[in-house]
């Protein structure tokens, strides 16, 4: 078993399969060139599924793929397969913006995969294509609607950010109640490869803005999860993820792994492990001893708070560690 120095037991682990992207989020990597492309370090995805074989057999019970956009990663099926075959009772999920959804999400099922988180920021064409530089929203909705059909159980993200999309906050709830799926609100956290005076709406702005058309009533904080759950009148259950609260880390059973083989034991902490050459040796004591270290680093809280200064804010991107 995975247990950190705060006594928390580690048991998921979300791996980064790329740092690319088809979208170009404000809130994640809007200055990046299209055409970026800085894959060439990739751990070949073989490779990490030996390593992801062995933090299974450390006490890892949830895998989550990400990235970048994962879907960009043709033998994606094989990972999850792979995996899957090991393990069945590890629970693999992926969150995805959907864009490449519909094309794969039956292979996707077959190979394994149980869920998937699909971010949804809108659903105005218009502001799609100036959230994200892409003109998406039709390819979402048909990857929902895939992805429900192939028996993907779903979560949707969204991000709300001030003027730009909270406007959409109950739309967005409604689009998820219509649909019978989850709906998380996520804080947006604050990065240097963000838009430069985004803000994002903090957790009792939200609840005030749902509140104001829905009675509801908190249920529970997400076990072990960074979610708390939220239900209105007609039982319709939703989450708000806030990493600013004081409260988030206590129950964080989390690490992640970057596509270059970097396990970054927090999001917002610089601290890492560079495990990439113990991935590339197939050495079991070496990826094993990488592991067990980042999970000892592992620090008490994120850096995330109200009154960050300029020079505090996260320098870590997104689409790097996943997210
Ligand atoms: N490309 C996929 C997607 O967008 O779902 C997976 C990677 S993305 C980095 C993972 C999640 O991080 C998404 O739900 C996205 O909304 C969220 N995200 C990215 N940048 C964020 C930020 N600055 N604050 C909060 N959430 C963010
Ligand atoms: Fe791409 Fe996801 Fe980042 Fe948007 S949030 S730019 S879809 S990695």
């Amino acid at each position: 078993m995975l247990i950190d120095t705060f006594g928390r037991t580690i048991d998921y682990i979300r791996v980064s399969v790329t740092k690319q992207c088809n979208f170009r989020c404000q809130y994640c990597m809007p200055d990046t060139p299209m055409d970026f492309y800085e894959d060439e370090n990739h751990i070949p995805l073989e490779a990490m599924a030996t390593f992801l074989k062995i933090a299974i057999d450390e006490g890892i019970k949830k895998i989550r793929i990400t990235g970048g956009e994962p879907l960009l990663r043709k033998d994606l099926s094989t990972l999850i397969s792979s995996i899957h075959k090991y393990a069945p009772e590890v629970e693999i999920a992926l969150t995805s913006n959907a864009f490449l959804l519909k094309k794969y999400a039956l292979s996707l099922k077959q190979a394994g995969l149980e869920r998937i988180n699909i971010s949804l920021d809108s659903l105005k064409p218009d502001r799609i294509i100036k959230i994200s530089k892409k003109d998406a929203l039709k390819s979402i909705l048909e990857g929902i609607d895939e992805a429900q059909k192939v028996g993907l159980k779903i979560k949707l993200n969204m991000v709300p950010i001030k003027g730009i999309n909270d406007d959409e906050i109950i739309e967005i709830l409604e689009f998820a109640r219509s649909k019978n799926i989850t709906l998380r609100y996520i804080e947006y956290m604050e990065n240097t490869h963000a838009k430069n005076g985004l803000k994002g709406l903090k957790e009792v702005e939200i609840l005030d803005i749902v509140k104001r058309k829905y009675p509801l009533k908190l249920i529970e904080k997400e076990n072990f999860g960074p979610a708390k759950i939220y239900v209105l009148q007609d039982n319709y259950v939703f989450g708000i993820i806030a990493p600013h609260n004081d409260d988030f880390c206590k129950t964080c059973n989390r690490i992640r792994i970057t596509s270059e083989g970097t396990i970054c034991p927090c999001l917002y902490y610089q601290e890492s492990v560079d495990a990439k050459p113990a991935i590339l040796s197939r050495s079991t004591k070496q990826m094993k001893d990488a592991l067990l270290e980042s999970v000892q680093n592992k620090p008490e809280k994120n850096l995330w708070n109200e009154e960050m200064k300029t020079d505090e804010i996260s320098a870590r991107a997104f689409y790097y560690t996943g997210g």
